[in-house]
């Protein structure tokens, strides 16, 4: 198959693009394109067998659910059972934007859409050249990361060709996304709203419009075989580089020490390395290819540069990666939520 790659410019958005675009995916195929968060995989979400093209495309597991893109209000109705209270505050609050929220389905979405299960993920993208998109499709769409499943989510397009050429149909290139790690997942089917994944929109961002929400725990470690987590994606492997990855924590004196003895140690016997840094503490690394993850100071910067450091390691076929640890304030625990998945939770306490 032939990928054609588009380039928008979302403050001049060229509608016979757009128009493109939607025919491609009324005939159930597969459309890339940016979004706030990172690049998404689109298909019509009413049309199973457009779906499935979305899972052979990614080497994705087809219990691991996708999220369904709309781009007003209105088409949320046709697809779930009910819009409970807390869910159109969130809405109000927060959509278009990185929330996605899980609600009861309708049969008018189909479980090929959901892995099958009963509910659905929807989501309004805060991006132009997005909503344009899905206004011309006329129909919701349901797009996951456009990464192979496993890989590190795209945040730029040529991401996206890397992962994708030959297999999907086009590719808008909307340019580098902004917020660089997926949406927040909240569950909003119960009585207290349940954050499954977290994101750029924090707990206490979610707590200040409907009161109590809580964490599923299977956040917070990895799952173990056994348990069936809400999200299934949550025990699938994820957003991981090809090398290695180890993440040291503790006093910062003490991770910079550690890591630069590993690296030492790595190089002496003829292994490549590379360090995953702040700006803070670039110039205290001597061994390996060194990159800052950006200032401790600014941490859209560092979700915005995490999936890129990861890919640009794969690309040099780095054999082990060393990271500092991220647990920084608001967008900390979505950003170390990521780096704990994509080293499989390997950190050596120092
Ligand atoms: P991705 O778009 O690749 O970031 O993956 C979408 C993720 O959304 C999945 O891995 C699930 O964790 C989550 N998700 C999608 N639909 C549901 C659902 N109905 N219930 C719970 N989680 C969901
Ligand atoms: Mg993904």
């Amino acid at each position: 198959m032939n990928t054609i790659l588009k380039k928008i410019d979302k403050d001049n958005i060229d509608y016979s693009v757009m128009e493109m675009a939607g025919e491609i995916l009324r005939r159930g195929e597969m459309v890339a394109f940016p979004t706030e968060t990172v690049y998404g995989l689109g298909a019509n979400a009413l049309d199973e067998s457009a779906s499935a093209k979305i899972y052979e495309a990614k080497g994705r597991p087809s219990d691991n659910p996708l999220i369904v893109h709309i781009s007003k209000e209105e088409q949320l109705e046709p697809l779930v059972k009910e819009i409970p209270e807390k869910a159109r505050l969130l809405m109000e609050k927060f959509w278009p934007g990185p929330l996605t929220l899980i609600f009861k389905k309708k049969d008018t979405v189909p479980d090929g859409t959901t892995g099958g299960l009963d509910t659905v993920a929807i989501r309004m993208p805060d991006n132009a050249v997005a909503l344009a998109m899905i206004d011309a499709a006329k129909v919701p769409i349901a797009a996951p990361s456009a990464n192979t499943s496993g890989r590190p989510s795209p945040t730029t397009a040529n991401h996206v060709m890397d992962d994708m050429n030959g297999r999907i149909s086009m590719i808008l290139d909307g340019g580098a996304v902004g917020i660089g790690i997926e949406s927040t997942i909240v569950d909003v089917t119960g009585e207290i709203p349940m954050i499954l994944r977290p994101g750029y929109i924090n707990k206490s961002m979610l707590e200040n419009v409907v009161g109590e929400v809580a964490i599923d725990k299977a956040i917070l470690g990895p799952m173990d075989e056994n348990s069936h987590p809400k999200a299934p994606g949550m025990k699938y492997k994820h957003y991981a580089p090809k090398a290695d990855f180890t993440m040291y924590d503790g006093d910062i004196e003490n991770v910079i020490k550690a890591i630069n003895k590993r690296a030492k140690d790595y190089i002496d016997k003829g292994y490549t390395v590379g360090i995953i840094c702040s700006d803070e503490t670039r110039q205290r690394y001597q061994y390996g290819d060194v990159e800052s993850i950006g200032t401790r100071q600014n941490e859209i910067t560092i979700s915005h540069n995490l999936y890129r450091i990861l890919r640009d390691f794969d690309d040099k076929e780095v054999d082990y990666i060393l990271g500092e640890t991220f647990n920084t304030k608001e967008l900390g625990g979505a950003i170390m939520n990521r780096l704990l998945k994509a080293a499989g939770y390997q950190v050596e306490n120092v």
